[in-house]
């Protein structure tokens, strides 16, 4: 629901009674962005393995691994990892001979382990050796992604940048170019400031670096298609570092072409301020409807598995709206009606319990995502909360009875208490979801 002051007509005001005024009022502040619905920006669609990406198909989540590429058992490991946890594509760097000759081995094992995620392949630098060098490589990549400022330099680099891409077509394999501010062409940046230089009202340093990323990726896609690519075998990125330099440019590249726009916050950091950054900044771009496919970039903290990052980016896109993909658990932040820790436990119990069940219910249960709990603290907002969720449960604030209302559908259904009480709620989750959403395949 929108939360800012109601926007009421000044003028229309001395001539409507206070009561038509309030229902305008109301009508007005009620009206949510719709945000499930935010016209995507019109783009063709392209293929990448079985997955497709543009306007006309859900936002798709990947992700990237940091093994070692030539330790195939590793990499094979932590991809299928990042695709169980629900990256749709999953990328990998190709770096070295080992490295790329690792991928066919890399390939078999995700095949051993039935995992069909598409891959695909980092390059810089060599890609255009590696390709050629290793045709498998070449063959099971599903993508190729290519950094305009890191392909090659002078006069190699245009026909490095030619290789890759007849490489692409001769593969029937889609590209990404993919410029960052950290490796941004350096020839192209040096002209476009000497341009500037030369103007009457020169612009800030920062506007000509934006236009450079832009430029950047709009000048190599039109070189792809030149060399033949064809329009609907190309994805653009530009990252930076920066949140309002992230939205500036993709607003910036949004409005210069229909390519599908892969959106990443490159090197966003560790933890909290990784998450925050990432996700202010693809929210908003995610909001005016850009955007096909997204990546956080994390920095995993000692000990954290590197699919945080796939978990940031698939909640990012459920609590905007834009997709479903596991059952959210809403849970209140405790205060002081609440001394106890037990409703923390309870609310991380529930989370582990859905996290852990759901790639069962996905196969069995059609819509299960969509499944929404609650747990609360105390009476103050519990019940109201939990009548909202298909399944709720609030438990005793400080000083109430030790009983814990259960709200299934809006309805009070039963009152849990006791030792019992986690096993108890989440068999009766198991329940909902077993009765609520219509098995796959299942012979009724
Ligand atoms: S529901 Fe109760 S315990 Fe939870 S934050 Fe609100 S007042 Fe505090």
């Amino acid at each position: 629901m929108r939360r800012g002051p109601p926007s009421v007509n000044p003028v229309l005001m001395p001539t409507m009674s206070s009561k038509a005024a309030d229902a305008q009022a109301m009508n007005e502040s009620a009206t949510r962005p719709a945000a499930a619905t935010t016209a995507r920006r019109t783009t063709p669609t392209v293929r990448i393995g079985h997955v497709s990406v543009g306007s006309e198909h859900p936002i798709v989540v990947q992700s990237m691994t940091n093994t070692d590429t030539a330790d195939a058992r590793g990499t094979a490991q932590q991809v299928a990892e990042l695709a169980r946890a629900g990256s749709e594509l999953v990328r990998i760097t190709v770096n070295t001979l080992e490295a790329a000759r690792a991928v066919p081995e890399i390939k078999r094992r995700l095949d051993m382990m039935s995992c069909d995620v598409p891959l695909i392949g980092d390059f810089h630098y060599n890609g255009h050796q590696l390709l050629q060098q290793v045709p498998e490589c070449a063959s099971i990549l599903a993508k190729y992604r290519i950094n305009p400022g890191n392909v090659g330099f002078g006069r190699k680099r245009d026909e490095q940048f030619a290789t890759i891409i007849q490489l692409a077509m001769e593969n029937d394999r889609p590209v990404r170019i993919g410029v960052n501010w950290g490796s941004l062409d350096a020839a192209l940046l040096a002209r476009l400031m000497d341009e500037n230089a030369a103007q009457p009202e020169p612009a800030d340093a920062g506007a000509v670096m934006r236009e450079a990323l832009i430029r950047s990726a709009l000048d190599s896609a039109r070189q792809a298609e030149d060399l033949g690519l064809a329009h609907d075998r190309i994805i653009l990125s530009c990252k930076v570092s920066d949140v309002q330099d992230l939205i500036a440019v993709y607003r910036g590249l949004a409005g210069r072409c229909d390519y599908p726009l892969h959106l990443g916050l490159t090197e966003a950091g560790m933890g909290s301020k990784g998450i925050v950054s990432s996700t202010a900044a693809m929210a908003v771009l995610l909001q005016e409807g850009l955007g096909d496919t997204i990546r956080i970039s994390l920095t995993p903290e000692p000990g954290q598995p590197r699919t945080d990052e796939v978990v940031v980016a698939q909640e990012l896109l459920q609590s905007m709206g834009l997709r479903a993909f596991s059952p959210m658990v809403t849970a209140c932040p405790g205060c002081g009606r609440t001394t106890s820790t037990f409703f923390q436990s309870l609310a991380q119990d529930v989370q582990q319990f859905v996290r852990q069940r759901m790639p069962e219910w996905k196969l069995q249960y059609e819509g299960v995502e969509n499944l929404s709990l609650a747990v609360m603290g105390c009476v103050v907002n519990g019940p109201g909360e939990s009548r909202q969720a298909d399944i709720g449960i609030s438990l005793p604030g400080t000083g109430e009875a030790p009983v814990a209302p259960v709200f299934i559908d809006g309805e009070k259904v039963a009152t849990l208490r006791g030792e019992q009480l986690t096993k108890e709620f989440l068999d009766m989750i198991e329940g909902y979801v077993q009765r609520r959403y219509p098995g796959r395949g299942r012979v009724e």
